[in-house]
């Protein structure tokens, strides 16, 4: 594919494959697709691929043939027709981004990103995390044969996403201080050359998570949703997933857009305080706080990429609280057998209670994207669901504490 690297901000184009934002006006990098050049393709030239992120390879800006693949992507688009009704909205699917290769939707991403630093000749790539970007970098580094290091927020990363960057081998730094120190530290180890950076930062992340979006629309055999729900943290995949629609809204694939609806946790939400200000910019929040650690974030680096989904689109942004967020995670659980992390289900307790707000009409056809899987933060759900029953090892002590 033919593309340039542009500023989202002030358009500038750069050269240097090593910066992390614009040269003149600091924003924030973007990769521009040459649509012309897939101006030719149909969507039907594309199925004959299985389903998965290198279906959509000729909107990738990476030369195929070397990619770093886990085979990410194809994921379930599930119809949740029991819980469409308790949320009281005419269709509900969710689309489980648990089911990638280490768990979260950050392997999309990370194909794309690790198959351009193998591309660039990187010896060690590298990210600052909240979890999940750390567990996913470090099972492609494993697999490109690169060194990895990554740097977490002392004490608050949920278990499973620690154990997986520690076990595909990353050096795993524990920094004092939130997600946002993290970044901004490992930004300044990307300038002095220690490490190729593979935040959302670096456009070609978000290039692999546009086909979340392709997908979604390929499983509902192009009829286009009302409305595509999901959780926002740093913001990179809200930005992807509007730029995938846009591609193919320009390409004619789709005739309209859905309407991109981000949630945020009520004690990170900048974003949904500049939405409802209607800002094009936004203020970043200090002291970041919610049990959704993959959306702890207080100042999304591609935040203006995220109101610029939301406006364009006619979406929405709001914020829902932990209890929200954790009863919803238990709700899609219990009534679909979907099993997501405490951020991911942020998308679910949003559609609750954007219904309820009549901000939803009931009568759309909605994708909630769910990022993560349940197995990320075991002891989150633990300490949210019903006690342990114990009995002595017989029948009738069992029937007993079970209440037959
Ligand atoms: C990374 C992540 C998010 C947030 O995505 P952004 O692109 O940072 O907005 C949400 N949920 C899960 C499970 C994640 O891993
Ligand atoms: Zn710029």
């Amino acid at each position: 594919m033919n593309y340039k690297i542009r500023c989202f901000d002030c358009g500038t184009v750069v050269d240097d494959p090593f910066l992390d934002s614009c040269p003149s006006c600091g924003g924030v990098l973007t990769i521009e697709t040459d649509l012309d050049a897939v101006a030719s393709l149909r969507p039907r030239d594309l199925r004959s691929r299985p389903l998965g992120v290198w279906r959509y390879a000729p909107f990738l800006p990476v030369d195929e043939t070397r990619a770093v693949s886990l085979l990410e992507g194809g994921t379930p688009l599930y119809d949740c027709r029991d819980l469409a009704s308790k949320a009281g909205v005419r269709s509900l699917y969710v689309k489980h981004e648990g089911a990638n290769p280490t768990g979260s939707f950050k392997d999309r991403g990370m194909t794309v990103g690790v198959s351009r630093a193998v591309e660039l000749g990187c010896k060690t790539v590298g990210c600052a995390s909240t979890g999940n970007t750390s567990a996913s970098l470090a099972a492609y580094a494993a697999k490109a044969g690169l060194g990895c290091v990554v740097l977490l927020p002392s004490g608050k990363v949920a278990a499973g996403k620690l154990a997986q960057a520690m076990f595909y081998g990353a050096k795993v730094v524990t920094i004092d201080g939130n997600f946002d120190d993290a970044l901004r530290v490992v930004r300044q180890l990307s300038r002095d050359g220690t490490l190729y950076l593979l935040n959302s930062i670096n456009p070609f992340r978000p290039e692999g998570q546009k086909t979340v979006a392709f997908e979604i629309i390929d499983q509902l055999n192009f009829e286009v949703p009302d409305r595509i729900i999901l959780p926002v943290g740093n913001a990179g995949n809200i930005g992807a997933v509007h730029k995938a629609l846009v591609e193919w809204k320009t390409l004619g694939w789709i005739d309209r857009m859905p309407k991109i609806t981000g949630i945020q946790a009520a004690g990170a939400a900048p974003l949904v305080r500049a939405f409802r200000e209607g800002r094009e910019d936004f203020v970043p929040e200090p002291n970041p706080e919610t049990v959704a650690t993959a959306i702890r974030i207080g100042n999304p680096v591609s935040g203006r990429k995220a109101l610029r989904a939301l406006y364009d689109t006619g979406g929405i942004a709001t914020d829902v609280t932990d209890e929200e967020i954790l009863s919803a995670q238990r709700l899609l659980g219990r009534t679909e057998g979907v099993g997501v992390e405490p951020a991911s289900a942020a998308s679910i307790a949003g559609l609750l209670k954007l219904v309820n707000e009549g901000e939803i009409d009931r009568d759309e056809k909605v994708v909630c994207i769910c990022t993560g899987n349940v197995l990320k933060d075991p002891d989150t759900v633990i300490r949210n669901c019903e006690p342990l029953l114990n009995a002595e090892a017989t029948a009738e002590s069992v029937r007993k504490v079970i209440g037959a």
